[in-house]
């Protein structure tokens, strides 16, 4: 079990107990976490705070990155040197949107961002070659 601090739409800071993260992202995406001060279902997790077991929350959280980042890794098409480009055609809806992972230098990287297109530099080296 992990205790997570919470928040909901109107600011009341509240603790959950859940089985992990997910359990939590789980529940939360369900409308099964309510604020327990004004019943709000728009619930968020808060950076861990004084009275989170730490090591617990952080242990969660760095294996939601990980299944997130296999996850993300298992599909999406892999564009290589084109990253940049395909994420702005994705990003200005000149072609339908689909997850993609590709290599791109810290520069593109920080002008993508700047543009207000998410992308996510991942730690992980890609496995197979770009086309
Ligand atoms: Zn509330």
């Amino acid at each position: 079990m992990i205790v997570l601090n919470l928040t909901c739409a109107n600011s009341h800071e509240f603790e959950g107990w859940f089985a992990s993260a997910a359990e939590f992202s789980r529940q939360a995406g369900i409308q099964l976490v309510s604020c327990p001060y004004c019943n709000d279902f728009c619930i968020t997790r808060l950076p861990s705070g004084p009275h989170v077991k730490r090591t617990a929350v952080e242990a969660g959280k760095a294996g939601d990155v990980v299944s997130a980042l296999i996850e993300l890794a298992q599909h999406s098409d892999n564009v290589g040197a084109q990253f940049p480009e395909e994420a702005r055609k994705i990003h200005y809806q000149e072609i339908e949107p689909r997850n993609i992972r590709g290599v791109a230098s810290s520069s593109e990287v920080k002008a993508l961002i700047e543009e207000g297109i998410a992308v996510l530099p991942l730690p992980l080296p890609p496995k197979d070659k770009a086309h």
